[in-house]
């Protein structure tokens, strides 16, 4: 297990490094915040123990890094003060736990083992999928059957929407108001139109139609028996 810590206080840096190798852990210490973003991307560790406040880039640049290229790595959070509003924005950026300086080393320790017993599974999902119908989230890609389908930005986000409540009936009002950002103008057929685009390139060439029309209700995906 490779670990890496990104703290720019030398004194905290070297107790942590030594701690965790004699728990048997291999570490690197770093104490640059822009050298330590390209440590954290490059996919060699199995945890990264992050401090805030660092030269260079601060622990919430690099932990938006590392969650933006959609890496399964564990990140674990040392906040300089027990402030509410930090241990929150971390969690919420993809955080994996945090810890308030100063701390025992055995809390770190638990905190360690724990986060990696528990591995990448927290990460979100990046790929929707259903039946044979695939939305890589990160790639930006679609493709049904193993067959790549080239969709606007508009369709792209459309059909995130239908994958992500796939077996739920969306009103088109809902579907205006997410995948267009405004309120639904009757008179409008955005989107029908919208629909029946997507259904062209999702559908149509496929024995097994996914985009169902509830009349009056609004649209659903899901796999029907034929
Ligand atoms: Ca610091």
């Amino acid at each position: 297990m490779k670990l890496l810590i990104v703290e720019d206080e030398p004194r905290i840096g070297q107790y942590l490094r030594q701690g965790l190798s004699e728990a048997g852990y291999a570490v690197d210490l770093c104490g640059d915040g822009a050298e330590g973003e390209q440590l954290a991307l490059s996919g060699d560790y199995d945890l990264a123990i992050l401090d805030v406040m660092l030269p260079g880039r601060d622990g919430w640049q690099i932990l938006r890094a590392v969650r933006q290229a959609g890496l399964a790595l564990p990140v674990l959070f040392l906040t300089a003060r027990d402030a509410v509003e930090d241990r929150v924005r971390g969690l919420e950026q993809g955080a994996d736990d945090y810890l308030v300086k100063p701390f025992a080393f055995v809390e770190l320790l638990a905190r360690v083992r724990t986060l990696l017993r528990r591995g990448g599974q927290q990460l979100q999902e990046t790929v929707l999928q259903l039946a044979d119908l695939e939305l890589d989230l990160l790639r930006r890609r679609v493709q049904r059957g193993g067959r790549r389908i080239e969709l606007t930005a508009k369709e792209f986000a459309l059909l995130e929407l239908l994958l992500r409540r796939h077996g739920e009936v969306l009103p088109k009002s809902l579907i205006a108001s997410q995948v267009w950002d405004m309120n639904f103008d009757s008179d409008t057929n955005v989107i029908e139109v919208a629909i029946r685009r997507l259904r062209a390139k999702v559908d149509d060439d496929f024995p097994q139609r996914l985009i169902h029309t509830v009349r009056g209700m609004g649209y659903v995906l899901e796999e029907r028996a034929p």
